[in-house]
């Protein structure tokens, strides 16, 4: 069947206008859409049956990464502006999120559209990709972008004001006000040579996370609170990392910010269930200390720790000493590592690189070290705050805090007796450890294979 055929078939069914329906037809062809799916597509836009040439939207939360290109009707929630290098050209997009009664979709404008945070807008041709795992709209030259006649009442908040836990990668037109807890000014070797860019870390009631200003804001200052626009959000070392652009826009606050004391405290378990958190805090007993810690070497080149001399990407190296502690951790709900760098190893352990050596040396195995923090602290409870990363090897504490809990033990037995409970309530399993409310014999037993 000719384009022709098709179009007249579709028309007379649909009760629309066939020059109308044929053009429309044609773009989705050109669009390299296949026919059956462009006749489909245009049935759901003119609704099957239908008669007028209103088009029927879908429904947002209909919109699967299978449709070619949909229309919907919905309220513009946030919009983001952001410069990206597309095949080696600088291109302004926008960005955010649309929804309607139904829920929320992402999308990418690549054109310039009349996009308000707010618009109750009609959206015809938007295609659908996936993105970070859900659909998201692609407008674009195939794409009509029309004020709605009646503005549509959408149970989301308007213009993208939110607060750090909220925060996940993906999010764009984000809008906060936080204060500036940590700010370091950097060059880095950018796309276009070397840049100057502000990284550190923003705080409010909720929590803290790390930020890069790429274009420095000078209202970007330690210890003020700034009001921020237009923000997007980026997983950077496995946290939400907030991203301000050239485009966003920062304003110092005339008031400073609350923000919490210290580290949210979680359980173990909602630690390993996250896809990673900064700054947060766990306490719980140290089960086994982990090989690989203690006096260990590490390669010049890459950091990575090096056995037997010998570094996975640069061979046989010539390893520079190092401390570092990998602990077990576990709170009764689960377990995670900690690891601790050299400072923190050189408290735990009493001493420094130099003293770890030493004893290394007197006993001809650098094992001892291990041995000596093993025994400070396996057995005992402690306080450990720092940023989680989760991986299908478990949840990782890369602690920048640790600290024996002073809390009162009886206290904590029943906490963790009733925390117990509540696990095995819910049909949780303790994978065998036994948790019996005391902190003695039996806990060091390790729970999980070592590598
Ligand atoms: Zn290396």
């Amino acid at each position: 069947m000719e384009l022709d055929d098709h179009a007249e078939e579709l028309a007379s069914t649909l009760g629309v206008d066939k020059a109308e329906v044929r053009a429309d037809l044609e773009k989705l062809v050109n669009y390299s859409v296949p026919i059956d799916e462009a006749k489909d597509s245009l049935r759901r836009k003119y609704g099957d049956g239908g008669g007028g040439g209103e088009p029927s939207a879908r429904s947002i939360a209909d919109v699967s990464t299978t449709d070619s290109a949909v229309a919907v009707h919905g309220v513009v929630l946030t919009v983001g502006k952001r410069s990206i290098r597309y095949q080696g050209d600088d291109l302004v997009i926008r960005e955010g999120e649309i929804a309607d009664e139904s829920g929320t979709i992402s999308y990418t404008a690549w054109e310039e559209f009349d996009l308000t945070p707010g618009d109750t807008v009609e959206i015809v041709g938007a295609g659908v990709r996936e993105w970070e795992g859900s659909p998201e709209l692609n407008l674009g030259s195939e794409t009509t972008v029309e004020i709605a006649d009646e503005p549509l009442d959408v149970p989301y908040d308007i213009g993208g004001d939110t607060h750090l836990s909220a925060l996940a990668p993906g999010d764009r037109g984000v809008a906060l006000e936080v204060a500036v807890a940590e700010v370091e000014r950097k060059t880095i070797d950018g796309r276009d040579g070397e840049t100057e860019i502000l990284s550190g870390v923003f705080a409010d009631g909720t929590g803290r996370l790390p930020f890069t200003d790429w274009d420095p804001n000078d209202a970007i200052e330690e210890g003020t609170s700034v009001g921020i626009e237009n923000a997007y959000v980026r997983e950077f070392r496995g946290v939400p990392s907030v991203n301000v652009s050239e485009f966003s826009t920062v304003e110092a606050l005339d008031r400073a910010v609350e923000t919490g004391d210290g580290a949210p405290r979680i359980s173990v378990r909602e630690a390993v269930a996250s896809e990673g958190l900064f700054d947060v805090e766990v306490a719980g007993n140290v089960l086994e200390v982990r090989d690989g810690s203690g006096l260990i070497q590490r390669c010049p080149e890459c950091g990575r720790v090096v056995q037997k001399g010998q570094c996975r990407s640069h061979g046989d190296v010539d390893g520079e000493d190092d401390l570092r502690v990998k602990a077990i951790v576990d709170d009764g709900t689960d377990s995670l590592t900690a690891v601790l760098g050299t400072d923190l190893t050189a408290a735990v352990y009493g001493g420094g690189i130099e003293a770890a050596r030493e004893a290394a040396r007197d006993a001809m195995d650098q094992e001892v070290v291990a041995d000596d923090i093993r025994e400070s602290i396996v057995g005992r409870e402690f306080r450990v705050r720092g940023t989680l990363s989760v991986d299908d090897y478990g949840a990782n504490l890369e602690a920048t805090e640790f600290e024996a809990c002073d809390d009162d033990p009886a206290d904590r037995a029943h906490e963790l007796l009733d925390s117990t409970d509540a696990v095995a309530a819910d049909g949780g399993t303790l994978d065998g450890v036994s948790h019996d409310g005391t902190m003695g014999d039996g806990v060091n037993e390790p729970r999980r294979g070592d590598e």
